[in-house]
């Protein structure tokens, strides 16, 4: 069996794995990077999300990404310019032909005049590849696409080797740093971390939002996809999904005239649609993903025909399902810091201090379906470096949607640029511990500014 030794070993390259990798190359450490998908971006590529929600943030790579995007012109600033009747509630957003600063504002700002960046997926992984690349030379950087994470194996309180298997066959990795990426946080898990699942009682985080009693109830999941102009009179479900029974599904939709969802309008044409939600996200722990995938898919298409029925985009049918579900939220690291709601109410965790912030955040705490009651806009708030360190494992870092978040919280912090941030600072971590010879949790947040900033 084939065997790795790095430095560095990022397990998912999603929007915070790709930020990983590229920040622990520039920091000089070597990197192994592995993806079961065929490429960069996870959710914000191969799960379809294709706009950064407006939202501040410290900087970092983002802007070179969205430079890139919106010179080749696969990227444009956008505003929600058209909503229908309030029986008919759909937005369509479009272009603005504003600056990108403007996407990098949410508080204060009315709904109307909020600026996304809508971006072509397959341009943003291309652009995320072009930054590999460029971030150190061939020999420092081995990443590996259409590869699982399988298994680990640990050595008291450190992760000693991971197993992945290829396409070429099974991969032994041995690592000195793990960075998991991997949003639904398997590394993490069989590593025996602390973690959690569905919304902690009030009294557990003394979260006034949070409901009296813990529930296995998770933020709406969504299979988003892209449409296109065809002329299709009446769109079908096609009949490889014959064995899914939609009648109560057609029956909610015709019920609360929806789902709500989100059209924005894609720069090389055709439209996104993200329905909010495809289904609770509760789903996911009844399912197994493939099963869960097929049953979203045949929702998908029986809404594209219903908006047909209800004479809404009547010609417009399906052209592509993104093959990565769209999951808000899963499982969730109970790390050395946990993220609370009433920190980001604070402006930072008040036991550690603004100085242990590693990203900036402000959009509100935005759930999805059931259970979905809380959406507060906050003027700004940082994220510490702790929700980043596990208390179990000495030489892991968890960047990803499933960091150290309470349930509500990370309704918050779960958006694409904020996941860039904690990807950046953990990286840049990762390379400070290879060149220092200490573990994560040796690391001054303070140390990481500045290496970011003199790193550019
Ligand atoms: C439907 C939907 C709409 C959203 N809308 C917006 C929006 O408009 N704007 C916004 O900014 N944010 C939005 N978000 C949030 C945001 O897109 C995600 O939270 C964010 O992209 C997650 O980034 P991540 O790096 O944590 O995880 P991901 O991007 O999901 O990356 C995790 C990666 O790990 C890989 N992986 C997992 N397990 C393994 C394994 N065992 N082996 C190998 N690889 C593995 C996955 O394939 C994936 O690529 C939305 C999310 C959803 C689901």
């Amino acid at each position: 069996m084939k065997i790795i030794h790095t430095d560095v070993l990022v397990l998912g390259l999603g929007s915070a794995g790709s930020a990983a990798v590229y920040r622990a190359l520039r920091g000089g450490a070597s990197v192994v990077g592995v993806e079961q998908m065929p490429g960069l971006g996870g959710t914000s590529t191969f799960g379809g999300v294709n706009n950064w929600e407006p939202g501040v943030s410290y900087e970092g790579i983002h802007r070179e990404i969205a430079r890139r995007l919106l010179k080749s012109g696969d990227a444009f600033v956008g505003k929600t310019t058209e909503y229908v009747s309030a029986s008919n509630r759909y937005a369509v957003s479009d272009r603005s032909g504003d600056s990108y600063e403007t996407t990098l504002r949410r508080f204060g700002v009315h709904p109307d005049d909020m600026r996304r960046l809508h971006y072509e997926p397959d341009a943003m992984t291309e652009v995320l590849q072009e930054l590999m690349e460029e971030a150190a030379p061939e020999e420092k950087r081995t990443l590996f696409y259409n590869t699982r994470f399988v298994s680990l194996e640990t050595d008291g309180r450190r992760i000693s080797s991971c197993l992945l298997n290829t396409p070429d066959g099974t991969v032994t990795v041995v690592p000195r740093i793990v960075i998991d990426c991997t949003a639904d946080i398997l590394p993490s898990r069989l590593a025996g971390c602390s973690y959690a699942i569905g919304q902690e009682s009030r009294d557990a985080y003394g979260e006034e939002a949070a409901l009296e009693k813990a529930e296995q109830c998770l933020n709406g999941l969504t299979q988003c996809f892209r449409i296109t102009e065809t002329g299709t009179e009446m769109p079908s479900v096609p009949s490889e999904y014959d064995d899914v029974d939609l009648t109560e599904w057609e029956n909610y939709m015709d019920r609360i005239c929806g789902p709500v969802s989100c059209f924005n309008v894609y720069p090389r044409g055709g439209i996104y649609v993200n329905m909010l939600p495809t289904g609770e996200g509760d789903l996911f722990l009844k399912y197994d993903l493939p099963e869960l995938k097929h049953l979203c898919e045949a929702r998908a298409y029986s809404y594209v025909r219903w908006l047909a029925r209800n004479n809404y985009l009547r010609g417009w049918e399906i052209t592509h399902l993104f093959p990565l579900i769209g999951l808000r939220e899963t499982y969730r690291l109970t790390g050395q810091y946990v993220l609370t709601l009433e920190d980001i109410y604070h402006g930072y965790a008040p036991s550690l201090g603004m100085e242990h912030s590693i990203a900036l955040a402000d959009h509100p705490a935005d759930t999805h379906g059931r259970g979905s009651r809380c959406r507060d806009t906050y003027p700004g708030y940082g994220i510490p470096y702790e929700c980043l360190l596990p208390k179990e494992i000495d030489n892991l870092l968890v960047a990803c949607r499933g960091s150290s978040f309470t349930h509500l919280a990370a309704s918050s912090t779960r958006l694409s640029r904020t996941m860039l941030q904690l990807g950046e600072a953990a990286g840049t971590a990762a390379a400070l511990c290879i060149r220092e010879g200490c573990d994560p949790a040796d690391i001054d947040p303070v140390s990481l500014h500045r290496m970011r900033i003199n790193m550019k």
